[in-house]
């Protein structure tokens, strides 16, 4: 059934935990303040006066229910929530029809179970009435309905004492002040550390090492420090100073008046090194399969690795001097580097560790330029003409190319044998701005040859299902893509459809 003539909406905006430290890490890098969690973040950038402040914002929603609607009559809520997924508005995949207290009940288990792997985060749960009858019987008391009830999970909060505090130097430098903790259970993970972010928010929030302290745990993310319990303290309690030199390679701190983050300027510290080479080695970049944190640190502290392209030059032998290495994991290692080195351009790009340039500029840039002579010699006027790029970027390009040391190891890493494909400039743009997803075979064409005919009308192509995802292009015997497809409600076309789309 088509949507109605004229049907109002409602809707909830929320950011992904993935995207929100992705988000904080790049206002870090550009100094500017740091958001306390996704709400906030998903929150602030609605409240933005320019729109495409909040249209740069990586913002997701669901929908959940409606306001005036005419032609149309409804007479349960699911019912309101499937013609959503009908007409391809996006409702959470976890909402259950529940036909009693008990399946209520079991509901809130099975969520609180998962709530920790969602990407996003809850506080709770929404029990509603169904019948959208019994719910005008209900009605409301001051606003809010009595046929809706929020159901909140226990906190996951703890409080515990700082030990001391401790500082991690990243790969760009900058400096970050980590608190150890008396180890305490938090939801049920045993937490023993947790970020207090830069020297700012320590005395904005005026944590001293003795201090007692209210720790919070959300998911996956670093725990942080919520604030101090001021009764606790006894006088004994000591103020932190961030050191004037970096403490893993001696160098003077840089910290410019007006940034928020100190950074150790020295580009061969191996505490930066560390994170460049396991930035590199991530699965969004060249995707070393193996090249576990605890590997790469003891490959540059054995002093095997002193820049990325060192990798390339590891030989089975150097595994099988490290901890837990045998013949067998040693080979799996090599190979696994071995395989890294077919990679692509916008990975290769991201994996450089460029300041400011995320997975989505590496993009940009590798689809611009093609290669990476061109994108080396680009001046920052040329820089500059992309719509993506700001003096800041375009500068910070630049200065990444200029540096020998960064030359040398890009020359390095392709005469070891690192290769990307050149990808060809599309001819058309049918499919601009629209992401396929294929399930299943097709008759017409492999899926090189369709992937080939999606990027040459301006498309792109995906592995995986996300919300974002345009179209599934289904052909025989589809699998598991399919169903998700379903779930997040991405429109579903078949092998003819796709045939008109490109043609
Ligand atoms: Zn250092």
């Amino acid at each position: 059934m088509p949507p109605p003539r004229l049907i109002e909406v409602r809707w909830e905006v929320y950011m992904r935990r993935d995207d929100f430290h992705r988000l904080n890490q790049e206002r870090e890098r550009r100094g500017e303040s740091l958001f306390a969690n996704p709400r906030n973040a998903a929150a602030g950038s609605l409240r933005q006066l320019d729109p495409k402040v909040t249209a740069s914002r990586p913002l997701g929603v669901f929908f959940y229910g409606i306001g005036r609607v005419e032609g149309r009559e409804f007479k349960t809520h699911w019912e309101i929530l499937q013609s959503f997924l009908k007409w391809g508005l996006v409702v959470n995949p976890y909402v259950e029809l529940c036909s009693d207290i008990e399946g209520c009940i079991n509901y809130f288990n099975k969520i609180s179970e998962i709530r920790e792997k969602l990407d996003y985060e809850i506080d709770g749960v929404v029990f509603k009435v169904n019948q959208l009858e019994y719910q005008r019987r209900l009605g409301e008391i001051s606003r809010s309905p009595r046929w809706a009830l929020a159901y909140k999970f226990p906190s996951i909060q703890a409080t515990t004492r700082i030990r001391d505090i401790k500082v991690q130097v990243g790969r760009t430098g900058a400096l970050t002040p980590v608190a150890i903790l008396d180890t305490v259970e938090i939801g049920g993970a045993r937490v023993s550390r947790a970020t207090l972010h830069n020297q700012d928010e320590i005395e904005r929030k005026d944590i001293r090492i003795g201090d007692t302290v209210l720790v919070q745990r959300a998911g996956d993310v670093i725990p942080e420090v919520v604030k101090v319990i001021k009764e606790k303290r006894t006088g004994r309690e000591r103020k932190f100073e961030l050191p004037s030199y970096c403490p893993v390679c001696g160098t003077k701190i840089s910290h410019p008046s007006g940034e928020v983050v100190a950074r150790c300027p020295n580009i061969s510290c191996p505490a930066r090194l560390k994170e460049s080479i396991k930035h590199f080695a991530s699965k969004q970049a060249l995707d070393i399969e193996g090249l576990g944190d605890k590997i790469v640190e003891a490959l540059v502290d054995k002093g095997f690795v002193k820049s990325i392209s060192d990798l390339y030059r590891l030989k089975k032998e150097d595994f099988l001097t490290l901890e837990g290495f045998a013949e067998k994991s040693a080979q799996n290692m090599i190979d696994a580097l071995e395989r890294s080195k077919n990679t692509t351009l916008d990975r290769l790009l991201y994996g450089l560790g460029i300041r400011h340039v995320g997975q989505h500029l590496a993009r940009v840039l590798a689809e611009r330029f093609g290669d990476i002579e061109s994108l080396t010699k680009a001046s920052e006027q040329q820089l500059l003409q992309i719509p993506e790029i700001g003096p800041e970027v375009a500068a910070s390009i630049k200065d990444f190319f200029t540096s020998r040391e960064n030359l040398r190891v890009i020359r390095e890493l392709e005469k070891l044998g690192v290769r990307y494909e050149k990808r060809e400039k599309p001819t058309g743009d049918k499919l601009k701005g629209l992401t396929f997803v294929f399930t299943g075979e097709l008759d017409n064409f492999t899926r090189e040859e369709a992937k080939e005919k999606v990027e040459k009308e301006g498309g792109k192509v995906s592995s995986s299902v996300s919300r974002r995802t345009s179209y599934v292009v289904v052909g025989k015997n589809p699998g598991s893509k399919l169903d998700k497809a379903r779930r997040y409600g991405v429109k579903t076309i078949n092998e003819e459809e796709f045939i008109r789309l490109i043609s």
